[in-house]
C-alpha cells in the first residue's frame, strides 16, 4: 500500500456552466474564508470526526495513515479562493500528516489566473495546475456558459510557466453544443500546440443533473440544446483524440487521460488502483481500503456541522467482497495498463481464466502474462466486458 492521497473539495464557481452536473454553487466571496476555516478544522479533527461516524481508521495502519504524498484541490473552482486560504489548507495537512508531497494539484479556470496568484500558488507548494480549458472555440465556450474565452487560455499558460509550474493539465469536452468535426480538431490541435504535460478528454454527459441535460431530456431548445453533436460524432471525436494525441507523443493511460511520459496523475491513479485517500470539504469522498464515506454536499450545512465540532459525514459504506471485486473491474480496467488477474483471483478466491479466454477470443480483452486489459479500441464497451466478467464469478471470501 502506498502513501495516502488527500482530496479537498471547493464547491464554489463564478457561474453555473449549462452542462455542469456537479454539486457546486455560486456564492458571495464572503463565504470563502469560513469555508476554508471549516476545511482546516475538519483536517485538524479528522480522526475524532471519522471515529464518531463509525469509520474504522485502524484499517489504515498508523504510519501509513499519516503519510501523504499527493493532494488534489478540486471543485468547483478552487482558484477563485484567495491564495492565503488555499495555503492554510495545505498548512493544516502539513500540521496533521507526515507530508512529503510529490504532486499537489490545483484546479483552475483560465480567467481566474494572474501572475501574483500563480507565484503564490507555486510558493505554497502547488506544482500541478489542472485547467478547465474545455474548448478553444469562443462560440462553444459561450454556449456552455463558461466564463473564459480562448484568449484567456493563451494569457494564462505563460503566466503559470513563468511562475515555475512544470506540470499543466488541460481538460477538453467532446460533445459541447455547437461543436463540429472542424472545431473539435481545432481545439485538439491548439491544446497540443500549447504543450501541456497532461490532457483529459471528457465526454459530454446528458442527464437531469444539469440545465442543458434537463433541456435535452424535455426536448427543449434553451442552452443550445438543439446544437449538440450526435453520439456518433462524439465517438468519432474521441477516436480522433486518441489518434492525434498519440501522434503528438501523449500516452493514453486511462479512458479519459493522456500524459507525456512521467506526467500521469499520481493522485488520480490512486482512485483507479483502489489505494486509500481522504477527502475533506463539502461532498468530498474518502476510501480507507475497506470503507468508503462521503461528506454532505451542501456547503452551508457542511460549514455549520464542522463549526459545531460535529462530523459532516453523510454516508459510510463498508465494502463486501462482491462490491470490492466490482470496483477492481470498474476502476482497474479504466487503466490502459490493466489489472493483475492473478492477484484478483488470489484475493477474491475466484477463477476468471475461462471467461477471460472467451472474451480474448472475441477481441474484447487482451492478456499478457497475468495482466488483463481492454484494447485501446474497445474502451467504449468496457461496461459490457465487466458485466460478463462479474457474471462468471462467485466471490468466495
Ligand atoms: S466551472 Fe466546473 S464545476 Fe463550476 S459550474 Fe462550470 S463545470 Fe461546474
Amino acid at each position: 500500500m502506498g502513501k495516502l492521497g488527500v482530496y479537498i473539495q471547493v464547491p464554489f464557481c463564478q457561474t453555473k456552466c449549462t452542462y455542469c452536473n456537479f454539486h457546486t454553487g455560486v456564492v458571495s466571496p464572503g463565504r470563502f474564508a469560513p469555508y476554508a476555516a471549516a476545511v482546516c478544522r475538519e483536517i485538524d479533527n479528522h480522526r475524532q470526526l471519522f471515529e464518531s461516524s463509525g469509520i474504522t481508521i485502524s484499517s489504515l495502519d498508523a504510519a501509513k495513515a499519516r503519510a501523504v504524498d499527493t493532494v488534489y484541490l478540486g471543485g468547483g473552482t478552487p482558484s477563485l479562493l484567495e491564495p492565503e486560504l488555499l495555503a492554510a489548507m495545505l498548512q493544516s495537512l502539513r500540521a496533521n500528516f507526515d507530508c512529503s508531497f510529490s504532486e499537489v494539484t490545483l484546479e483552475a479556470d483560465p480567467e481566474t489566473i494572474d501572475a501574483e496568484k500563480a507565484a503564490q500558488w507555486a510558493a505554497t507548494g502547488f506544482n500541478r495546475i489542472s485547467f478547465g480549458t474545455q474548448s478553444f472555440v469562443d462560440e462553444e465556450l459561450k454556449a456552455a456558459g463558461r466564463m473564459h474565452r480562448r484568449e484567456d487560455i493563451y494569457r494564462a499558460v505563460p503566466i503559470l510557466r513563468a511562475a515555475g509550474i512544470r506540470n499543466i493539465s488541460f481538460d477538453l469536452i467532446a460533445g459541447l453544443p455547437k461543436q463540429t468535426d472542424a472545431s473539435w480538431r481545432q481545439s485538439l490541435s491548439e491544446a497540443i500546440a500549447l504543450g501541456p504535460e497532461h490532457i483529459s478528454i471528457y465526454m459530454m454527459e446528458i442527464d437531469e443533473g444539469s440545465r442543458l441535460g434537463l433541456e435535452v431530456l424535455q426536448s427543449g431548445s434553451r442552452y443550445s440544446a438543439k446544437d449538440l453533436p450526435t453520439e456518433e460524432s462524439m465517438a468519432e471525436f474521441y477516436e480522433q483524440a486518441q489518434a492525434e494525441l498519440k501522434s503528438a507523443g501523449y500516452v493514453q493511460y486511462e479512458i479519459s487521460n493522456w500524459a507525456k511520459a512521467g506526467f500521469e496523475s499520481r493522485h488520480n491513479l490512486k482512485y483507479w488502483r483502489r489505494e486509500p485517500y481522504l477527502g475533506f470539504g463539502a461532498g468530498a469522498h474518502s476510501f480507507s481500503g475497506t470503507q468508503r464515506w462521503a461528506n454532505r454536499h451542501d456547503a452551508a450545512v457542511y460549514v455549520a456541522a464542522i463549526s459545531e465540532g460535529k462530523s459532516a459525514i453523510e454516508t459510510v459504506d463498508t465494502l463486501t467482497p462482491t462490491l470490492a471485486l466490482e470496483e477492481e473491474f470498474f476502476l482497474g480496467l479504466r487503466q490502459l495498463s490493466g489489472i493483475d488477474l492473478a492477484r484478483i483471483e488470489r484475493d477474491y478466491g475466484v477463477s476468471l481464466s475461462g471467461k477471460v479466454s472467451d472474451l480474448a477470443a472475441h477481441g474484447m480483452v487482451e492478456t499478457q502474462g497475468n495482466i488483463l486489459r481492454l484494447p485501446a479500441g474497445k474502451l467504449s464497451v468496457s461496461n459490457e466486458v465487466i458485466v460478463e466478467l462479474l457474471r462468471s464469478v462467485q466471490v468466495s471470501v
